[in-house]
């Protein structure tokens, strides 16, 4: 399994000198698993994965699923940017999604219609499938996807993609302190190699002036890795007000507590080895 991180950045974009080192496009994490594709979130990041598979691929088809955990814009903005979807009709797009609120077409029709954007969604030539996806699970041929709702306003759903290679927690645009969500997000990181957590401010930002906003800090995503046993953690969604140098220090002060920390940065990958199957002679 290869994880590779495309947006980091939480809220809106940073295009800003002091913020580059970690990146400045919002949400879009990638993970291949062999010859498949899965992506996680549309944020800005989007944009510059769709350029990477246009380049990889060529004339070869690409295929992906792509799993959208709530709608807010730093979540879907580079929908509209992503090249692949409009390029060719071999190009296939599985969109999963709850749509408890709104379906995830009609966000983008309504998205990408006039005033906002001049192109609109029958512009794209690639099938782009969309599949209601409510907690539960979801086997999805060589691996399974688990999924429960987070505790953020207007709901979001975190994401465990289970592999014959690891298992892989994507989990953001959370805010700690109720009983049951607390539960769900610690369920979903149990015993995980790879956790990605929502850790937008620093906790003293958070009890002063954020609580109700529907994120998390640092310190309770190390208390989310140490309570589920998950491995990895990787500190996600960085507020748009800190810097590189900020982020810094919250590594470092993560890794007091749990050695196994790191923030994420665009084009970070992380590797899982593949394994062999048991059922291999
Ligand atoms: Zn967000
Ligand atoms: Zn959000």
């Amino acid at each position: 399994m290869r994880i590779k991180f495309w947006g980091v950045r939480g809220s809106t974009p940073t295009a800003q000198a002091e913020n580059l080192r970690y990146g400045g496009n919002t949400s879009c994490v990638e993970v291949r698993v062999g010859q498949n594709v899965y992506i996680f979130d549309c944020g800005t990041g989007f944009r510059t994965l769709g350029n990477s598979l246009r380049e990889e691929f060529g004339e070869s088809p690409i295929a992906a699923h792509v799993f959208v955990s709530h709608f807010h814009w730093d979540h879907i903005q580079g929908i509209p940017f992503c090249g692949p979807l409009y390029d060719r009709a071999e190009n296939d797009f599985r969109f999963h999604c709850s749509s408890r609120t709104r379906t995830l077409k009609q966000v983008m029709q309504e998205q990408m219609s006039a005033p906002y954007f001049p192109v609109e969604t029958k512009e794209m030539k690639a099938r782009h499938h969309y599949h209601d996806f409510d907690p539960g699970t979801v086997p999805l041929g060589e691996v399974t996807v688990r999924a429960l709702w987070l505790n953020h306003p207007q709901g979001c759903m975190g994401f465990r993609l289970e592999t014959r290679d690891g298992i892989f927690v994507y989990a953001t645009d959370n805010e700690p302190g109720d009983a049951q969500f607390d539960k769900n997000v610690r369920k979903l990181a149990e015993g995980a190699d790879v956790l990605v957590y929502d850790a937008q401010y620093l906790p003293e930002e958070y009890e002063a002036r954020r609580r109700g906003w529907g994120h998390s800090h640092w310190r309770e995503a190390v208390n989310v890795v140490m309570q589920s046993g998950a491995k990895e953690l990787v500190l996600f969604h960085h507020d748009p007000d800190h810097d590189d140098a900020c982020i810094d220090k919250v590594v470092k002060q993560a890794r007091n507590y749990y050695p196994k920390v790191r923030a994420a940065a665009e084009g970070m990958e992380i590797v899982l080895p593949a394994r062999k199957s048991q059922f291999a002679p």
